[in-house]
């Protein structure tokens, strides 16, 4: 049997990464993934994919939209869906083969298969053909992520009842569709439709979308994407979603209780994921998960065997590639014996809506609820000359200051952009900035990012320069 100093499980961006940071340390690595690529959810199946689609309806609205205001006539124009899929996966296949590059740079041994622990320190692993092999662990990282959830009376068919895997390559562009839950995917893949002429619709059981992020960022976002022709039904409660044959047949009941009903070509049930554990052998080794299926873990992502961690979407807290990453990180810097440091406050959430939504920190609504005694300043993108010049006019940027030593506790940014941009929140909120420190700092002109300085500004006793 081959022993090894670290097996990770899944090798999505939390276990990939993972298991190059191991290997620099000097561990000899293993990297199980029963997925026939690299790189996980993220990869394959999510982040990646979806951001080809994304810019690609982009460029078609824009052409479509906004290039005669420009100046610029364009005869002609056609989508090309089935080229517009087939790029998507070139990114992907692509991008899923600089992992291999990566694993055979750092000398990890990669193993196609299931893995599933059968005791503390072994692990089986059954690849698709062919036969089971163990290999032995002196450590190992839970890296399995996570896959789809659902509601309890709805079935998933992948053919009118869908997920974001099968929105992700439709074999021709749907006319309608309707999307449960206007959370991250259901915005995300709803743009690239809504962009390339689909009717959607937008079912949201809250009174907001995006309701976990700053209110304010749901409000303008609806509004901008209401003008791309987005529907949105928010406070519906979903009761049925059925397989029609050639049509999806869904029901809800809006807030007065009155039944609406959608037929539309598929229906995207996007209401979240749900960890993956099934087959990975947590009872062979007594480890337990908590009341919503995650692995349980210490503050140091060390699970109640201390030699096992996990980490990712697997574990409690956000479901982002870049968490995974950053945890993964952690998990074997702690094991190799060092002090690492994450501060789960400061990873930032994006929505890749145009215009996009960053925010880091607390939400307006989570200082109210906790009582903090807050500044808050906003500037608006239609005062930038730069979104003016690149017609980006919608949106807004707020900065949460402590009233009174001014630190910043939150930036929240819906505007052109903003996915790059909070890289500056984030970096100031680690060396626990004041407002008035950004307000002061200077930012090219004319840049999206005037904007964070504006609103720092506004936060700091209504100084903004441009409005
Ligand atoms: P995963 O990426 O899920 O990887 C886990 C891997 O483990 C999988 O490949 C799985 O096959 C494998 N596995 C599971 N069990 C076993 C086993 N027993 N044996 C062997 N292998 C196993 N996040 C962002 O930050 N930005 C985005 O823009 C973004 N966009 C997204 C878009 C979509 C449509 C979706 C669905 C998700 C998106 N996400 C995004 C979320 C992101 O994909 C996840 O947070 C991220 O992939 C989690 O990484 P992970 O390593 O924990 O798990
Ligand atoms: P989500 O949690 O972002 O959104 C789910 C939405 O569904 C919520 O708004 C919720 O109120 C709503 N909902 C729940 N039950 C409902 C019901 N019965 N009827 C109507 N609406 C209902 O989940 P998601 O959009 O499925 O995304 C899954 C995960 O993937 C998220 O955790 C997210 O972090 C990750 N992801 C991230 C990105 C990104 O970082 N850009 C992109 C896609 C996915």
């Amino acid at each position: 049997m081959d022993k090894y100093d670290l097996v990770v499980i899944g090798a999505g961006p939390g276990g990939y990464v993972a298991a190059i940071r191991a290997a620099q340390l000097g561990f000899k690595t293993a990297l199980i993934e029963k997925r026939g690529t690299l790189g996980g959810t993220c990869l394959n199946v999510g982040c990646i994919p979806s951001k080809a689609l994304l810019d690609s309806s982009e460029h078609y609205l824009k052409a479509n939209k906004e290039f005669e205001t420009h100046g610029i006539k364009v005869g002609g124009l056609e989508i090309d869906f089935p080229r517009m899929i087939a790029r998507k996966q070139e990114v992907v296949d692509q991008t899923v083969a600089g992992v291999d590059y990566l694993m055979d740079k750092n000398g990890i041994t990669v193993l196609q298969g299931m893995g599933a622990m059968v005791d503390a320190h072994t692990v089986e692993v059954t690849p698709r053909e062919g036969e089971p092999s163990r290999i032995s662990a002196d450590r190992i990282l839970i890296a399995t992520g996570s896959e789809p959830a659902s509601l309890p009376f709805i079935t998933l068919d992948g053919e009118r009842i869908i997920t974001s895997t099968e929105a992700l390559e439709l074999p021709a562009l749907p006319k309608s569709l309707a999307i449960i839950g206007g959370g991250v995917i259901g915005l995300e893949l709803g743009s690239v439709y809504a962009r390339l002429g689909t009717e959607v619709h937008v079912i949201e059981y809250q009174d907001a979308i995006i309701p976990t992020m700053d209110r304010t960022m749901g409000k303008e976002l609806q509004r901008s994407m209401k003008k791309i022709g987005v529907k949105f039904h928010l406070s519906h409660g979903v009761k049925e979603a059925v397989n029609a044959g050639d049509k999806a047949i869904v029901k809800a009941d809006d807030k007065k209780g009155k039944e609406v009903t959608w037929e539309v070509d598929y229906c995207l049930v996007a209401v979240g994921r749900k960890p993956y554990t099934s087959g990975l052998g947590l009872d062979k080794v007594g480890l337990a998960v908590d009341s919503r299926g995650r692995v349980e873990v210490d503050g140091n992502l060390r699970t109640a065997l201390p030699h096992i961690y996990a980490i990712g979407d697997v574990v409690k807290g956000a479901m982002l590639a870049h968490k995974a990453e950053e945890e993964g990180i952690y998990a074997v810097e702690h094991m190799a014996g060092q002090k690492p440091h994450i501060d789960h406050n400061l990873i930032p959430g994006v929505v890749y809506t145009w215009p996009e939504v960053a925010a880091v920190g607390r939400t307006e609504e989570q200082l109210k609820a906790e009582g903090v005694a807050y500044k808050s300043g906003s500037f608006p993108f239609k005062a930038s000359g730069r979104a003016r010049a690149s017609m980006d006019t919608d949106g807004v940027v707020k900065v949460l200051a402590d009233q009174e030593t001014d630190e910043i506790l939150g930036v929240h940014i819906c505007g052109p952009r903003a996915a790059d941009m909070i890289a500056e929140a984030v970096v100031a909120m680690e060396y626990r900035a004041s407002a008035e420190d950004i307000a002061r700092m200077s930012h090219a002109h004319p840049t999206f990012t005037e904007a964070i300085k504006e609103a720092a500004l506004a936060a700091t006793g209504d100084r903004a320069l441009h409005i």
